[in-house]
C-alpha cells in the first residue's frame, strides 16, 4: 500500500499540476473560470493525498468542543471552492433533493450490458424469480386462514419478504418485462389481502426490525413497483406503529439486540423519513406530514452518532443489553449511519454528517478486511488485535449481502453529499470481493458469512438459518449496484465503478448516452463510448481508484489527452464532444500488501493479504489442505512481483516454489463453493502444516 501512495502522489504532482502549460491555453472566458477553479482545487486535492490518508484528519483529532468540530468539518469536506456546479432542483422521486451535489441514476435509467456483474445479477435475480408468489405468501395465508392457492410451504418466513418486496419492485424498475410485471401484480394483490388482516404484514408490532424491511418495501413497490397499493399498504403499517406506545415510546438502548421488540430500533430512521417524503410528495395534509416526521424524528442515534462527532473511542463504550454485550454489532451500525444520512437530507443539520464521515474514516482505517469486508467473529467492530485473532481462528468473517448493500449505501449517500469520488473506493471493492464473489442461494440458505481464515477457507452456505435476513438482502444488494454506478451534476457526467453498462444524460437540448464496454477488472483499460444528437461540451468524470500503481492514461478517439484535471477525486476530462467519440482510461494495476490495506503492524502478530487493484487475490489448492500452505513459500522479504508471476490467464499468477509445483494465485471472486483456498496468511508464524 506504501509503495501505491507514493505512485498516486507522484501521479498526481505530474499529471495535474503543470500550470504554466495551462495558463498558456486559450479559452473562452467560461472555460478560463472553469480551468482556474479546477486548478485551485487540483492542488487542494494534491495537499489532502499528500498526507497517510485523505480523510484521516477527522479520526486523527480528539475533539470534543464544538469549536473544535467546525475546524475538524472544514479540513474534512470539500471546500466551497471545490464546487463547480450546483445541482438541479429534484425531480418527483422523494429520495432525490436538494441537499446534494450529485445526483444518482435511478432503477431503469442504467442498462446493464454483457459481463462479469451482469452474469451475478442474472443468476441471482433467476433463483428470486424461481420461487412462486403462492410459496411466498404460503405462510402468511396459511397463519391468517386464508387460501393458500396454488402454494407451497418452503418455510418462507420473517423478515425477507418485506426485502423481496423492495428488490422485486426495484428490478421491475430496473429491467421490467412481463415475468416480473406478472409477479408483481400477484405479489401486490396477495400483499393486499394479508396487510388487510395484518397491518404490518410480518405479524407483529414488536418487530421494529422487520418493520423497516416492510416498509421500505411497500414505499418501493409504490415508486418503483408503480402500485398505489404499495403506500397504502405504507399508510396501514404507520398508522399502526402511531398508535403503539412500542412505537411511540421507544427503549432506544445503546447497542444491538435489547431486551426485546427493539431489535436494530437505530436503523427506522431511513424508512421513516422516505414515508415522510413520498407523502409530502402525495400532497398528503400538511398534519399528516407533520405527524410522521414528528415521529421520524423519535429514532435518532445520538447515544451512538456523538461517539464519532465527538471523535471518542468506540471501544471504550459497550453496549449496555442484549445478545452482543461486548462490543457493537457491525451491520447494524453502519446500517444506522444511513438512516444519520436520511437525517442530515431532512434537517441539513451538519452533526450527521460529521458523525458519518468521522464514522466512515473509522471503518476504513481499522475495520476494514483486504475484501471490504468487515465486522469479524459474530459480526462485531472489534480492535485491531481481536479482529487478527478472529481471522486466524474464525470461519466468519464478513456478513456478505446485508453489509454489503449497506456499505454501498453509505458510500452513495456520502458521495453525493460531499461530491467526494473517494467514497467510492469501499463499494468496488465490495463489488468484486463480495456481490459477485458470492456464490449463490440454494434452498433458501444464503452465501451469508465469508470465510478469510488464515490456515484455510472455503465458500459455503449458511445452512443453520433458512430464509435469513442475508437470503433477503442479497436482492437489495444487487440491485443497489446499479446506483452506485454513475452520477451527474446539472453539467456533468460521473462514472464511479467500472461495470459494462449504459446510462442516458439528459442535457438541455440533448440526450448523451455513455456505453462502458470492457473486460474489467481483467483488463486495465475501459472504454467508453458516447452518442449524442448533437456536439456538446461537458465534463467526463471518473473516480481517481485508490489502487493506482502508475499513470493513468486517457486516449480520446486513439489520441492520448495531455492533462486531466483532479476534482474531488475525479479525473475530469474536459472539452466538446462529438457524437461516436471513444474514451479510453488505462488505469495501472498492480500487487498491495498489506494487512487491512491501510496502516497495520506488519509484526509477528499480524496477518497478511493480497489485493492486486481492487481484486483480493487468494491462493488455489485443488488436492486437499494438508498438502501445502502458500506461507510455506512466501517470503516476507522478497518483492511480490518476484514471487507471483502472471500465468497466461488475466489476474492468475504462478507462486515461485523451490518443489516446481504449480501453485496459482486468483481472485477471490473465482472460488466457487467448498473450493478451498488461502487469502490471509500468518507469515511470520508457524502454519499448522509445519
Ligand atoms: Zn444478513
Amino acid at each position: 500500500m506504501f509503495t501505491q501512495r507514493v505512485n498516486t502522489i507522484e501521479f498526481i504532482s505530474t499529471k495535474n499540476l503543470e500550470v504554466d502549460e495551462l495558463k498558456n491555453i486559450t479559452l473562452k472566458r467560461t472555460l478560463v473560470l472553469i480551468v482556474a477553479s479546477l486548478l485551485s482545487v487540483s492542488i487542494i486535492s494534491c495537499q489532502n493525498i499528500s498526507s497517510t490518508t485523505p480523510t484521516s484528519s477527522s479520526t486523527s483529532s480528539t475533539s470534543t468542543s464544538t469549536t473544535d468540530y467546525t475546524t475538524s468539518l472544514e479540513t474534512t469536506l470539500p471546500s466551497t471552492t471545490d464546487i463547480t456546479t450546483t445541482v438541479t432542483i429534484p425531480d418527483d422521486n422523494p429520495l432525490k433533493d436538494n441537499l446534494t451535489k450529485l445526483e444518482f441514476f435511478d432503477y431503469g435509467e442504467v442498462t446493464m450490458l454483457e459481463g462479469i456483474f451482469k452474469d451475478s445479477y442474472d443468476s441471482s435475480m433467476a433463483y428470486y424469480m424461481g420461487i412462486p408468489v403462492d410459496d411466498i405468501l404460503y405462510g402468511w395465508r396459511a397463519a391468517l386462514g386464508l387460501d393458500t392457492k396454488t402454494g407451497v410451504d418452503q418455510g418462507i418466513n420473517g423478515n425477507v419478504l418485506g426485502q423481496w418486496i423492495s428488490g422485486f419492485s426495484r428490478y421491475y424498475a430496473a429491467v421490467g418485462g412481463p415475468e416480473i410485471t406478472e409477479k408483481l401484480n400477484d405479489l401486490t394483490a396477495g400483499l393486499m389481502e394479508i396487510s388487510i388482516l395484518r397491518p404490518m404484514i410480518d405479524g407483529s408490532l414488536t418487530n421494529m426490525y422487520g418493520f423497516e424491511k416492510y416498509l421500505t418495501g411497500c414505499l418501493d413497490l409504490f415508486h418503483y413497483g408503480q402500485k398505489p397499493e404499495g403506500l397504502i399498504m405504507a399508510d396501514r403499517m404507520m398508522a399502526a406503529a402511531m398508535q403503539s406506545s412500542i412505537y411511540t415510546s421507544p427503549i432506544k438502548s445503546l447497542g444491538d439486540n435489547g431486551p426485546g421488540y427493539e431489535i436494530e430500533w437505530y436503523t427506522l430512521g431511513e424508512a421513516l423519513l422516505y414515508y415522510v417524503n413520498t407523502i409530502k410528495q402525495e400532497k398528503y395534509p400538511i398534519s399528516s406530514v407533520r405527524e410522521a416526521t414528528d415521529f421520524a424524528m423519535i429514532y435518532v442515534y445520538p447515544e451512538f452518532w456523538d461517539i464519532f462527532y465527538q471523535d471518542l473511542n468506540i471501544f471504550d463504550y459497550n453496549p449496555e443489553t442484549g445478545q452482543n454485550i461486548d462490543f457493537f454489532h457491525a451491520y447494524s451500525h453502519l446500517n444506522c449511519y444511513n438512516s444519520a444520512a436520511a437525517y442530515y437530507r431532512q434537517t441539513q443539520d451538519e452533526y450527521y454528517l460529521t458523525s458519518m464521515i468521522r464514522f466512515f474514516d473509522f471503518m476504513r482505517s481499522s475495520q476494514e478486511l483486504v475484501t471490504g469486508g468487515f465486522g469479524p467473529r459474530t459480526e462485531w467492530f472489534l480492535p485491531e488485535e481481536e479482529i487478527i485473532v478472529s481471522l486466524q481462528t474464525r470461519h466468519d468473517n464478513y456478513e456478505n449481502q446485508c453489509d454489503t448493500y449497506a456499505t454501498y449505501k453509505l458510500t452513495d449517500y456520502l458521495m453525493r453529499f460531499t461530491g467526494d469520488a473517494s467514497y467510492g473506493n469501499w463499494a468496488e471493492k465490495l463489488l468484486y470481493n463480495s456481490t459477485i464473489a458470492s456464490i449463490e442461494i440454494e434452498d433458501g440458505f444464503a452465501f451469508y458469512y465469508s470465510d478469510y481464515n488464515s490456515e484455510f477457507g472455503m465458500k459455503t452456505l449458511r445452512t443453520d438459518w433458512k430464509w435469513s435476513c442475508c437470503a433477503g438482502s442479497r436482492m437489495q444488494n444487487i440491485n443497489q449496484v446499479l446506483k452506485n454506478i454513475y452520477y451527474h451534476d446539472t453539467e456533468n457526467l460521473y462514472v464511479n465503478l467500472f461495470v459494462n453498462s449504459s446510462v442516458d444524460f439528459e442535457r438541455p437540448d440533448n440526450t448523451v448516452t455513455l456505453t462502458q464496454n470492457s473486460l474489467f477488472p481483467y483488463e486495465d483499460t475501459v472504454a467508453v463510448t458516447l452518442n449524442m444528437d448533437q456536439a456538446d461540451t461537458f465534463s467526463l468524470k471518473f473516480r481517481q481508484p485508490e489502487w493506482l500503481s502508475g499513470d493513468v492514461i486517457i486516449q480520446v478517439n486513439d489520441e492520448v489527452i495531455p492533462s486531466a484535471y483532479l476534482l474531488n477525486n475525479w479525473l475530469t476530462v474536459h472539452r466538446e464532444w462529438q457524437d461516436g467519440d471513444v474514451l479510453e482510461i488505462t488505469m495501472p494495476m498492480g500487487f498491495t500488501t498489506n494487512v487491512f490495506e491501510h496502516q497495520f503492524d506488519y509484526g509477528p502478530d499480524g496477518v497478511w493479504a493480497i489485493n492486486y487493484g481492487p481484486i483480493t487475490m487468494a491462493c488455489e489448492n485443488n488436492d486437499n489442505i494438508y498438502s501445502f500452505h502458500p506461507v510455506d513459500y512466501l517470503d516476507i522479504n522478497t518483492a511480490l512481483t518476484d514471487q507471483l508471476i502472471p500465468s497466461e490467464t488475466p489476474l492468475h499468477f504462478l507462486l515461485v516454489n523451490d518443489e516446481d509445483e504449480t501453485i496459482i494465485y486468483k481472485p477471490f471472486l473465482e472460488f466457487e463453493k467448498h473450493q478451498i483456498y488461502y487469502m490471509y496468511l500468518n507469515l511470520y508464524q508457524y502454519s499448522i502444516f509445519d
